[in-house]
């Protein structure tokens, strides 16, 4: 029995202690009121976390959507994957797609893989981004829930240029949109007509997420993408569609379901943004698409 308890057990490590007077950033907000860590380099040590998840073996999804042109996004999203993402994990990489034949050959390293899953496309691109909602939602009932502990779902139009790593993982967690982190709460472009299932009214709410990353246990991402597309599809019923569709429901969920981890914009960047001096890091970063040509087609 005792034999047991040498799981719970880190290995010896060596590295300078936390100081309690002085905490690594002043120039960030770290942490929300609801007690949940805001991720910002120079705020948590990778090789205690590390064998921390290590030690429970623990399997990532990777989910990302290539509907129509965005196939071609695919292959550089997957080899700079291979670089950054969770190196020395396990991961399977989701990639969901209606062009099974467009997919790239590529070689992975040990201990990730790569499973296609062929799903349906719709016309406009407001509504391929909306249904990723209620394709998540269905294959971690049918597929995810056996294979993975917690799934990361991101947008394909990305390329990895950091290391991100376990300290993302957490029961469910949102990202700070790179456009809001620094706007007040009336700037926050939520779903502002009452009679959206997505409404958020003016004098609440906490951070504007974005809606290309967000993640959690498989159970907990379940009922963030089953909550998001029921109430899309409310609002579809009532011929009313949310102003920044699947963001703005994914808002909503956030605002009266808290994320107990939140990844600040180093994990979602775009350099049309510049890079402001609180980005120490950026993991993550938008590929440049002509809207036009890639959209609709
Ligand atoms: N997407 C897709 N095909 C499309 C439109 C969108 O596969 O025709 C997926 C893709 O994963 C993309 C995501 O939906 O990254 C969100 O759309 P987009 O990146 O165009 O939105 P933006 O980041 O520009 O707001
Ligand atoms: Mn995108």
């Amino acid at each position: 029995q005792l034999e047991l308890l040498k799981d719970v057990f880190l290995e010896r490590m060596l590295y300078e202690k936390p100081d309690t007077l002085k905490p690594p950033r002043t120039d960030v907000l770290m942490m929300t009121p609801w007690f949940a860590p805001i991720v910002w380099d120079g705020s948590y040590n990778i090789d205690i976390l590390n064998a921390q998840f290590h030690q429970r073996h623990i399997r990532i999804g990777l989910t990302v959507f290539a509907i129509k042109k965005y196939t071609v996004f695919v292959k550089t999203f997957i080899e700079t994957a291979e670089k950054f993402f969770m190196v020395g994990h396990k991961v399977n990489y989701y990639v969901f797609t209606d062009r099974v034949k467009e997919m790239p050959n590529i070689t992975l390293v040990d201990g990730r893989q790569l499973v296609v899953l062929e799903v349906p496309s719709y016309k406009r691109w407001q509504e391929v981004s909306m249904r990723r909602m209620e394709m998540i939602r269905d294959h971690s009932l049918k597929r995810f829930i056996n294979e993975v502990d917690y799934l990361v779902c991101v947008d394909v139009d990305m390329r990895f240029t950091d290391e991100v790593g376990v300290e993302i993982l957490s029961d469910v967690f949102g990202t700070l949109h790179p456009g809001y982190f620094r706007a007040p709460r009336e700037r926050f472009t939520y779903e502002r007509r009452k009679a959206s299932a997505a409404y958020i009214p003016p004098d609440e709410g906490d951070f504007y997420y974005a809606g290309g990353y967000f993640g959690g246990t498989v159970e907990e991402v379940y009922m963030l993408t089953s909550f998001c597309h029921s109430e899309m599809m409310t609002d579809k019923g009532n011929n009313i569609e949310a102003i920044w569709h699947d963001e703005s429901y994914l808002n909503k969920y956030f605002l009266y379901h808290k994320p107990t981890k939140i990844l600040s914009p180093e994990y979602l960047w775009d350099n049309n943004m510049g890079v402001p001096e609180v980005l120490k890091r950026r993991r993550f970063i938008a590929v440049p698409k002509n809207h036009n040509a890639i959209r609709n087609r």
